[in-house]
C-alpha cells in the first residue's frame, strides 16, 4: 500500500481542477454593449433603441429554459426566497416546511419577514427533503413547503405536489443548486406554486450576485415583480405604490453576463453528467462509500455538488474530518459540506424572538450524514476530465484502504 500524502507520500493528484469563472468574448461583448446602451439599472430604456433590454431578454430566455411562464430577476437567491414566499401568501408567523440539510439562506429568507421555518428531517439515500416527514410536521399554522432540489437532483415533487394539495398549501422550490435539473421531464422551479434559482459566484449559472423568481401563476408573478420593484405594479405609474417592497432589481450588467453564461450551460451539464456517471460505476467498486441516489423521477441532474457518502458501517472506523485532511493532502478538494440548519443558534434564536417559544427539532438522519458519511465535490471540479475522475476514486480508494 502507497505512503499518504498526508504522512509524505506522493499526492495522487498536483494538477488543478477545471477554472471558474469561465468566460470569453461573448460576455465581454455582451458587458459592452450593456455599458454603452446607457441603461445600466433595472429600471429606464436604453440611449438607443439600437439597444435591447437584456434584462428581459434574460428574464424571457430563463422562464423558457424552465418551461415557466414567468420570470422576475433580482438581486440574489435569498432574496428571491424571501420575495417568492411573499408572493404565494405566507405571511409573518405562518409555519413553513423546509429540510435542514440546506444553505442557512433557505431559512433566513423566511426569517427576515417572520415566517417561520418547521424544519423536517431528510431521506438517507438521497439527502433529499423527506415527504412523509413533511406530512407527518403539518399543522393548522402551516402554509406552505420550501422543497430544495440539494445538489442539482430535484427533491421527490410527485409526493410533495400531492402532500401541499391534500393540505392546501403552497410549493416552494429552492432551485439554487438545480439550473436546468428536471422532474418527470419537466425542468424544476414552476412545477410547484413558485421557484427561485441563485446566480452567486459559485452557482452553476453564475454573474457574480443575481437571482430570480419563476411561476405560472400571474397573480404570483405579479406579486413577487412588485416586492422586487418597491411596491409598484406592472404598467403602474412611477410613484404608485400598492403594497411595501424594496428594490431588489438585477443589473443590466448582470443580465448581460447571464445572456452569455447560459450559451454554455447545455455543454457544461453534459460534462458534469459524464463525469459524475463515471465517478459513480468507480465509487460503486468500493463497500466503504456509498453513492448518493437521485430520486426516483429524476430526469436530470444539475451536479451542482456531486455528493457522496461513507458507508454507514466503514463510518465506524473512518472518521469524516480526518478522512477529509487526508483526501485534500491526496490533491482532491472533497468537502464536509453542511452542518444541520435546525441545531444552529442564531436560526433557533431568530424563531424564539419571532414566536416567544424555544423551539426543538429533531432530524436524526441528517444529524448523522452531515456529522459521519456526507461528502462533497463541487460543481468546478465535476468539470474536470475524464482522468480527473479517475484520480479522486484512486485517492478515495487509497485513503479508505489506509483505515484497514
Ligand atoms: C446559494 C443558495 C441560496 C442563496 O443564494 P444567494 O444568491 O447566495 O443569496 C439559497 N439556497 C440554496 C440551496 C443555495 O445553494
Amino acid at each position: 500500500m502507497s505512503k499518504l500524502a498526508i504522512h509524505g507520500g506522493t499526492p495522487v493528484r498536483t494538477k488543478d481542477f477545471a477554472e471558474w469563472p469561465i468566460f470569453d468574448q461573448l460576455e465581454e461583448k455582451l458587458l459592452l454593449q450593456a455599458l454603452r446602451s446607457g441603461k445600466w439599472g433595472g429600471t429606464g430604456q436604453a440611449n438607443s433603441p439600437e439597444f435591447n433590454n437584456l434584462i428581459e431578454q434574460f428574464e424571457r430566455d430563463f422562464a423558457e429554459l424552465h418551461q415557466a411562464k414567468y420570470a422576475v430577476s433580482c438581486v440574489n437567491g435569498t432574496i428571491a426566497i424571501t420575495a417568492a414566499l411573499q408572493a404565494a401568501d405566507v405571511k409573518p408567523g405562518d409555519e413553513v416546511i423546509m429540510p435542514p440539510y440546506t444553505f442557512i439562506a433557505t431559512a433566513s429568507a423566511a426569517l427576515a419577514y417572520g415566517a417561520i421555518p418547521v424544519f423536517v428531517d431528510i431521506e438517507e439515500n438521497t439527502l433529499q427533503i423527506d415527504p412523509d416527514a413533511v406530512e407527518r410536521a403539518i399543522t393548522p399554522r402551516t402554509k406552505a413547503i420550501v422543497a430544495v432540489h440539494i445538489a442539482g437532483a430535484p427533491a421527490r415533487m410527485d409526493r410533495l405536489l400531492d402532500i401541499a394539495s391534500r393540505h392546501d398549501l403552497r410549493l416552494i422550490e429552492d432551485s439554487a443548486q438545480a439550473v436546468g435539473a428536471s422532474f418527470a421531464g419537466r425542468p424544476v422551479g414552476a412545477i410547484g406554486d413558485v421557484g427561485t434559482f441563485s446566480f452567486q459566484s459559485s452557482k452553476n449559472l453564475n454573474c457574480g450576485e443575481g437571482g430570480v423568481i419563476v411561476t405560472n401563476d400571474p397573480e404570483i408573478w405579479e406579486k413577487a415583480w412588485s416586492v422586487c420593484n418597491v411596491g409598484r405594479i406592472p404598467n403602474g405609474a412611477w410613484y404608485q405604490h400598492e403594497r411595501i417592497g424594496q428594490n431588489y432589481r438585477l443589473t443590466e450588467l448582470q443580465a448581460a453576463i447571464l445572456l452569455a453564461q447560459m450559451t454554455r450551460l447545455e455543454q457544461q451539464m453534459a460534462v458534469r453528467e459524464k463525469n459524475a456517471a463515471l465517478l459513480d460505476q468507480l465509487l460503486s467498486r468500493n463497500e466503504a462509500f456509498r453513492v448518493v441516489q437521485a430520486t426516483e423521477g429524476t430526469t436530470r441532474h444539475a451536479y451542482h455538488l456531486y455528493m457522496l457518502r461513507i458507508a454507514p458501517n466503514a463510518a465506524d472506523y473512518i472518521e469524516k474530518n480526518d478522512f477529509i485532511r487526508k483526501i485534500n493532502a491526496e490533491g482532491i478538494p472533497i468537502s464536509y459540506g453542511y452542518v444541520p440548519l435546525h441545531q444552529n443558534s442564531a436560526i433557533l434564536d431568530s424563531i424564539e424572538q419571532w414566536t416567544g417559544e424555544r423551539r426543538e427539532y429533531s432530524c436524526p438522519v441528517c444529524e448523522r450524514l452531515c456529522q459521519r458519511e456526507a461528502l462533497w465535490l463541487h460543481q468546478t471540479v465535476m468539470l474536470g476530465d475524464e482522468q480527473a475522475m479517475h484520480d479522486i476514486a484512486d485517492a478515495l480508494d487509497k485513503v479508505a484502504s489506509s483505515y484497514r
